[in-house]
């Protein structure tokens, strides 16, 4: 019996679990101290009620003998693939329903999505990343390469002319660095994945956060994206279905690699290992995708867009550099008189009792750079960056 070695060469992620650990022993020897988190990528208000209503329906739907649905499509109900389609047409971009899946969710898509793909191919992640696309690949056996985001390129790492890799994984807006990519950048990406016969698997989990109506929302808004890239998303930052899972993928379907089209592949690969989302849960997606459920959804991402913005505004008072906060949820900031990520972070959390993201749980980039997240109610955000602006400006 032997396990996967490819286990042997993950790097122990140990960020979140430090971060917890520093953050417990400070409260536990001061316990008369208010310690504000703002390190958390998790979102904090409730569901839209009119998504809450659609799932009590699908429940009951479940408990009535003419209502009842069992397993369900594999690739999710067509009215939910539906709902997709014309929210991305809401946008600007066509994809139809037939080249959309209903998922549980981002994380386990760009984990999954790399079952289709053979060990030998060169991963290419920028850096800083979500780590899922490294230790994903890593498990599976894959060489990774990194492109470097950096304050040079506003930490959006453009294509490496030297590098011809085969899968190429991309976030925008991105988590961590919260930076978002033009048009012409993504069109560089498309233009370098379809001259190396390559595909991006394109993260757009935080595409709601876009403001600027020139920023792209979808890598299929791109010219020449249909013959080489995947995008994946889901309703977790979208909707706060961090929860109740639900995602979705798009694949055009002319995607074609290695005499395989891509769709099928995906399609075969979630009909063997995975049975599809629950009842309530399509109901209630198709729930956030109704005039209704945008206009709820919206309020809330609207609540979190003005935590990102007092959070970016305090940045620029004090001169500090930063990516993200204004189509992002996330801001990256570099920290202050050349200190390193974990250093700020002990001086943030004894000195202001605020706690952040160390950037170098990101990757090498990271170091010396600190993410702060919008996600939090108001009243703390709003008394964490007062406290940050007193500090700092001393
Ligand atoms: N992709 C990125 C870039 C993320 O930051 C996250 C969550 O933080 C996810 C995917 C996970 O999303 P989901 O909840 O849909 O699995």
């Amino acid at each position: 019996m032997k396990i996967n070695r490819n286990f042997d060469n993950l790097v122990p992620n140990y960020l979140f679990a430090e971060v917890a650990k520093r953050t417990n022993e400070f409260i536990k020897n001061n316990p008369d101290k208010k310690v504000i988190k703002l390190g958390i990528g998790d979102v904090t208000l409730p569901l839209a009620p009119v998504v809450v209503e659609a799932m009590k329906q699908g429940a009951d739907e479940l408990g009535n003998k003419e209502t009842f649905k069992g397993y369900p499509d594999y690739e999710g109900y067509e009215f939910v693939r539906k709902a997709v389609s014309d929210y991305y047409k809401g946008f600007g971009v066509d994809v139809s329903a037939d080249e959309i899946l209903i998922t549980d969710g981002a994380k386990s898509d760009s984990g999954n999505i790399g079952d289709i793909f053979g060990a030998d191919n060169l991963v290419l992640v920028t850096d800083p990343v979500y780590p899922v696309y490294v230790d994903s690949n890593i498990m599976a056996g894959r060489k990774i390469v990194y492109a470097d985001s950096n304050a040079d390129n506003g930490f959006a790492a453009m294509p490496p002319k030297d590098i011809k890799a085969d899968i190429i994984y991309l976030c925008s807006p991105n988590n961590p660095t919260g930076s978002a990519y033009t048009y012409d950048e993504l069109k560089e990406w498309v233009d370098y994945a379809n001259a190396n016969d390559a595909i991006i698997i394109y993260d757009a989990a935080y595409e709601a956060f876009i403001t600027d109506e020139n920023l792209p929302r979808s890598i299929f808004a791109v010219e020449g994206a249909r013959t080489c890239a995947i995008e994946l998303c889901s309703l977790s930052k979208t909707a706060g279905f961090t929860g109740t899972r639900c995602g979705y993928t798009v694949i055009p379907k002319e995607l074609e690699r290695d005499g395989h089209n891509i769709y099928n592949l995906w399609y075969r690969r979630e009909a063997t290992k995975f049975n599809g989302v629950s009842w309530p849960v399509q109901r209630a997606a198709a729930a956030v995708f109704s005039e209704e459920g945008q206009r709820q959804i919206r309020e809330n991402i609207a609540y979190y867009q003005e935590n990102a913005r007092i959070i970016a505004s305090a940045m620029d008072e004090l001169g500090i550099y930063y990516t993200g906060g204004k189509n992002s949820p996330y801001i990256w900031l570099e920290c202050p008189n050349g200190m390193g990520s974990w250093e700020f972070f002990d001086y943030l959390l004894e000195n202001a009792n605020v706690v952040g993201t160390p950037g170098e749980g990101f990757g090498k980039n990271g170091a010396g750079y600190f993410r702060l997240t919008s996600f939090g109610d108001r009243e703390s955000t709003v008394e964490a960056i007062e406290r940050i602006k007193k500090l700092l400006s001393e």
